[in-house]
């Protein structure tokens, strides 16, 4: 009898051991999938970032000189401004720059969204290169806070605040506007009534919805629906009639 039960204690102790083994090895394999699919997304966002910023297109079209070639002045993860690019200004309201060339049409849009009874609010415009790198910096050391490795954290930043160089926002070209209503920049600005004027009439003024959902991977930069891009009115209509963005757009007039 005591035999029997030394056994059973014995098979009960197998048992348990086997079913903690089991355990672990789901937990183990938890945890590989999580970090496989965050190298994942690493790798996804590395394949934007580490492609070599190429001056050539922006030397092009400013040796161009004219307002068309720096209307369609191409600033993305891959095409990079040069530190010394100058713009000719003016300023707005709220301490906002803006360039020169496309003030008459946002102050148009602005009044003419005010008298749809709308309250858009303009919370960034031109920035220094000096600005842009402050910006960035800010975000990495944010991510780095958050467990990020540098490298990490870098590609990680690039995603959602533009390297310095790769900024429209340094062309004077580019502002982000919100609805006075809320005033966060994320996704829910799309179902904000300024949002929703902007993106069916903006194009009318010249200004294209620069970054859409769906166009991530062509534009490198995430879903923005507040950041808003001057291109001048002719190229705004067609782009706005094709669904493209303006990498697609140039791409479009290349051929
Ligand atoms: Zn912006």
């Amino acid at each position: 009898m005591k035999k029997i039960g030394t056994v059973l204690v014995l098979l009960l102790c197998v048992l348990f051991f086997w079913l903690w083994m089991q355990e672990k090895s789901k937990g183990k394999d938890r945890k590989e999938s999580k970090v496989t699919m965050e190298s994942n997304v690493a790798v996804n966002e590395r394949k934007i970032t580490e492609l070599p910023a190429t001056e050539a297109p922006v030397t092009k079209a400013l040796s161009d000189g004219t307002d068309a070639a720096k209307l369609l002045l191409l600033v993305n993860p891959w095409h990079k401004l040069p530190q010394n690019y100058t713009v000719d200004l003016t300023d707005l309201n709220g301490g906002h720059q803006i360039a020169t060339l496309c003030y008459p049409a946002l102050q148009q849009m602005m009044d003419d969204a005010r008298a749809a009874g709308l309250h858009p609010l303009i919370c960034s415009s031109f920035r220094t290169w000096q600005k842009q790198e402050r910006l960035y910096e800010n975000k990495v050391a944010a991510l780095m806070q958050k467990g990020y490795g540098r490298e990490m954290a870098e590609t990680a930043a690039a995603a959602e605040v533009a390297v310095p160089g790769t900024s429209e926002h340094q062309l004077g070209l580019a502002l982000d506007i919100v609805d006075e209503s809320n005033q966060n920049l994320d996704e829910s600005q799309e179902s904000t009534k300024v949002q929703k004027w902007l993106m069916e009439n903006s194009w009318k003024y010249g200004f294209i919805l620069r970054y859409p959902n769906e166009k991530r991977q062509i534009t490198g930069i995430i879903y923005e629906p507040w950041h808003y891009r001057y291109v001048g009115k002719e190229a705004a209509a067609e782009i706005y009639a094709n669904g493209w963005c303006l990498e697609e757009y140039l791409e479009h007039k290349a051929r």
